[in-house]
């Protein structure tokens, strides 16, 4: 055990203290009422300001986030966000407003709304955003709430079914289900696209829409959203654009063109929040003309949303610009298409067609079974990467392949940090075709090593 595992607690010693205040000059000591003073004395470790900072700065190296290594979280663009965007967001002129204040004391923060609006609005083809949702999730429930009131309003209550792929996002159908619409699946043809040919037969006068990402959760683009959109619109349903996947498409296609009524968009995602551990998170929802009557019903949250997310979002667009923007898209698809060829060899890639920004493996070529021994699956890739530094792709989704790795390079790394993650992919499947039982137990110097997930997601103990 080194000196540094001890908990703050067994650091202390009684009288420490981390800093000193001068003595109150100003004012005279007043006591405070009887009924508030507490009975026993407080719990809490007194010691050094060197000791409380290095207690902070060793907690955060046990943890992995982007500012310490790569990150090819497939299907959540974790890109690393240029530090002004925090100066910018952390502005006191902006954080120190209450969202009480009357309008008139807020016209640049009102101003920020709006730009934001009408620059979201240029990049995706739509009339306008309400800010109110807090995340994807949130905005998909807020889009399919919008679906209905438009279905409502024209006294077309028949509409109670939504289509989804097979290929989507599980938040997709989980929105659906609990904004009280019926799920019905399309399926994906072998080629990783929606089948239209699967979808035909679904459409009818019970469908209230569609939701599609697009590129897709495979990172395909679906070169049929035309024809899609239409056959939907025939047949009197709306599609909905699940936004989260947008950094590709930054500046060159707009899904507005595309067909679509109603989107999210993740600005946590595509413009730059860090959002590990589920947040913070702002998922706007667009409308196009014929839904906009209803954008701003559902009054999803209080006062505006998460206003510094929004902060961040303009300040990247509008650092980059209309022309730089467009540089993500093709350099995420670079990147992302660079990995999957250099170890195509060494992993499955069930679809070989050129991806957008991300792409999925199934699984390793050789993962060293042999006779009492199990090979290595998917999960031990991802936790031996973790005693490399590399910190693991999202895995097990989507649903489609049994061993989906799944894996988004950003447009944020160089090309020196996407060989070093190839070299490491190389050598771990070496490994797991000399020695799988090694992989079994990775990884191997990490702080916490291989948890119990289902006991930890069934039986969380979030305090000691
Ligand atoms: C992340 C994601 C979502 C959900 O967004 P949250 O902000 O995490 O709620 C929905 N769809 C896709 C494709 C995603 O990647």
């Amino acid at each position: 055990m080194k000196y540094y595992d001890k908990l703050i607690f067994e650091l202390s010693r009684s009288g420490r203290t981390g800093y000193s205040l001068p003595k109150a000059a100003l004012v005279s000591e007043a006591p405070l009422p009887a009924n508030l003073l507490r009975e026993s004395a407080l719990e809490l470790p007194e010691v050094s300001e060197v000791d409380v900072v290095r207690h902070y700065t060793n907690l955060s190296q046990m943890n992995f986030g982007v500012d310490t290594g790569f990150y090819p979280l497939g299907s959540c663009t974790m890109k690393y966000n240029p530090k002004i965007n925090e100066e910018i967001a952390a502005h006191p002129l902006f954080t120190g407003l209450h969202p009480l204040q009357p309008a008139e004391t807020v016209k640049g923060a009102q101003e920020v709304i709006d730009t934001l609006d009408s620059c979201l609005a240029a990049i995706t083809g739509f009339e306008h955003f309400t800010f109110l949702p807090c995340a994807g999730a949130h905005g998909e429930l807020t889009g399919l709430m919008l679906m209905r009131e438009y279905h409502a309003a024209r006294g077309d209550a028949a509409r109670t079914k939504v289509i989804v792929p097979d290929s989507a996002h599980g938040t997709n159908p989980a929105s659906a289900a609990v904004c009280g619409l019926e799920i019905v699946v399309v399926k994906s043809r072998p080629d990783g696209l929606v089948d239209v040919e699967d979808l035909k037969p679904l459409l009818g006068p019970d469908i209230a829409g569609i939701m599609m990402t697009n590129p897709n959760t495979l990172g395909l683009f679906e070169r049929e959203i035309r024809q899609i959109a239409d056959l939907v619109h025939e047949c009197g349903g709306l599609l909905y654009y699940d936004g989260a996947n947008m950094n590709p498409l930054l500046g060159k296609v707009r899904p507005g063109d595309m067909g679509f009524d109603i989107l999210h968009l993740n600005l946590h995602k595509t413009f730059s929040t860090p959002h590990g551990g589920g947040g913070p998170g702002s998922g706007p929802v667009g409308v196009a003309k014929s839904v906009l009557p209803y954008l701003g019903i559902p009054q999803t949250s209080g006062f505006h949303g998460n206003f510094g997310v929004m902060m961040r979002a303009l300040a990247y667009i509008l650092t980059l610009g209309r022309e730089n923007i467009k540089m993500a898209g093709p350099l995420a698809v670079l990147g992302a298409n660079y990995i999957k060829e250099s170890l195509k060899d060494v992993y499955k890639l069930p679809i070989a067609s050129v991806c957008k920004h991300e792409f999925v493996y199934d699984g390793l070529v050789n993962d060293g079974a042999r006779e009492g021994v199990p090979g290595a699956t998917t999960l031990d890739v991802a936790k031996r990467l973790l005693d490399y530094g590399f910190h693991a792709p999202t895995i097990y989704f989507p649903l489609l392949f049994h061993q989906a790795l799944m894996i988004e390079p950003t447009e944020t790394e160089s090309k020196e940090t996407l060989d070093a993650f190839i070299e490491v992919m190389h050598h771990i499947a070496q490994e797991a075709a000399d020695d799988p039982e090694m992989l079994h137990s990775a990884p191997h110097n990490t702080p916490i090593r291989r948890p119990d997930e289902t006991t930890a997601a069934r039986n969380p103990i979030v305090k000691a």
